[in-house]
């Protein structure tokens, strides 16, 4: 078929690549002017990397990427451990393949360099589409072309041009959180370095997670709870020194942040599960039908998933009858799994903030503080998270 994907973020590229190796035609359209250096840290638990296996780069995004040996949760002001969550070797044989930490340009610029090797000339940047019509499988773009497809995939991300051209305007919630990020570089020495791993620290009304993305490069996303600010945006600038006292006390996270010159931040808002993703010959992909809090840390890993499992489904000849056959089973196999994601999402920003973080883990995750000392027992709380979607793991005892 012919496939028009608007939007070259995690899922869009993702998707072109899955859908070239099935033999489709595909055309990228990217409104930016290329593929910059945009972002910061994106975790892929093993779920992502199995799919990105099929898709024969799984090596190159370990490459380009951190492998955790464990995310752990620590209370922030004292740094006492909490729980222990096994990755590295445990991961892989538990769920088939590694957890990575990376940069968000460098997981593009793999997807996207596979592609161009796949389709030279499939990714279009400096387009932008203006306006969808979903029944005809035609888009208007910003400098006036009419393209038509057999199939439009909106992977536009949050903001969804399509998904609006195609349900209309949607409602979200202001949750009062508002994110902050920040890339600092450290050396293997340097007492402003987090300990190793992803690190999750707790404490009433706030939380903060530290990993690193290259050998010197450390990902700070802090959350604080703030009413009166409401931006959604990536790369909106924050004030350094009101980041520093959100976390004052906070030893480990403040050493750090004396560091972050220049954080960004921005406002969290929540939305529902929706309850249709394709109408006519037009599809949602990622961020555009399931966009979800970050406390998962699942967003891009559930783009990469849907991309997939798309080019799997998709007919190779274009009917109206089999292309809306195998639109209504991508939504009826990807909704649930992704609405339990942002529901798991949901509930951790409830946790991580609650006034007494240990206590609340504890009740929380049936096995509490010894957790640790079962790793096993704690891995299993993730095998449908981790073990599971369009690559399941083959191991057959995990849920
Ligand atoms: C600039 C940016 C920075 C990000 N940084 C981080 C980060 O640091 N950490 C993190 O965890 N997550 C980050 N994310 C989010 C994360 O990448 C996504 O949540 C996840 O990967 C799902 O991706 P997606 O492809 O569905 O959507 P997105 O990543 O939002 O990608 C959507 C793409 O569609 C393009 N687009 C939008 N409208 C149009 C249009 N009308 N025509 C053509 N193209 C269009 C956008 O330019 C973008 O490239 C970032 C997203 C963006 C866009």
């Amino acid at each position: 078929m012919r496939i028009l994907i608007i939007g070259a973020g995690i899922s869009g590229l993702a998707a072109a690549l899955a859908l070239v190796r099935m033999g489709h035609e595909v055309r990228l359209l990217e409104r930016a002017d290329g593929l910059h250096e945009v972002g910061a840290g994106l975790q892929l638990g093993p779920n992502a990397m199995r799919v990105l296996g099929q898709l024969g780069v799984a090596e190159q995004v370990i490459a380009a990427g951190q492998r955790p040996q464990a995310i752990t949760l620590r209370d922030g002001r004292s740094a006492r451990e909490i729980l222990k969550v096994p990755l590295g070797d445990a991961a892989l044989r538990r769920w088939g393949a590694r957890y990575v930490t990376l940069h968000r340009a460098d997981l593009v610029a793999v997807l996207a360099s596979a592609l161009e090797a796949t389709q030279p000339g499939a990714l279009v940047t400096g387009c932008a589409v203006e306006q969808i019509d979903s029944a005809a499988a035609q888009v208007v773009t910003a400098d006036g072309q009419t393209l038509s497809a057999d199939l439009i995939i909106g992977a536009d991300g949050i903001h969804s041009r399509v998904r609006t051209a195609l349900f209309g305007p949607e409602t979200p919630r202001f949750t009062g959180h508002v994110a902050w990020r920040a890339l600092v570089a450290v050396d293997k020495t340097d007492p402003a370095a987090p300990p190793a791993g992803v690190g999750a620290w707790l404490g009433p009304r706030r939380h903060a997670v530290t990993y690193r993305v290259r050998p010197n490069l450390v990902n700070f996303v802090g959350v604080t709870e703030q009413s009166d600010w409401r931006e959604e945006g990536w790369n909106l600038p924050g004030d350094p020194e009101r980041l520093r006292a959100e976390f004052s006390g906070w030893d480990a996270i403040t050493r750090l942040l004396a560091r972050a010159e220049a954080p960004l931040r921005w406002a969290l808002h929540d939305r529902k599960p929706m309850r249709a993703w394709h109408k006519g010959r037009t599809v949602l992909i990622g961020d555009a039908c399931h966009p979800m809090l970050p406390f998962l840390a699942q967003g891009a890993a559930m783009g990469v998933e849907d991309g997939y499992m798309l080019a799997r489904l998709l007919p190779m000849a274009a009917d109206d009858a089999t292309i809306d056959a195998a639109l209504a089973r991508f939504f009826a196999l990807r909704q649930p799994r992704t609405a339990r994601v942002q529901a798991n999402a949901r509930a951790n920003g409830v946790d991580f903030h609650e006034g007494n973080p240990l206590a609340t883990l504890a009740m929380r995750l049936p096995l509490g503080r010894a957790a640790s000392a079962r790793p096993d027992a704690v891995m299993a709380r993730w095998d449908w998270l981790y073990g599971g979607g369009p690559v399941p793991s083959n191991r057959r005892d995990l849920a």
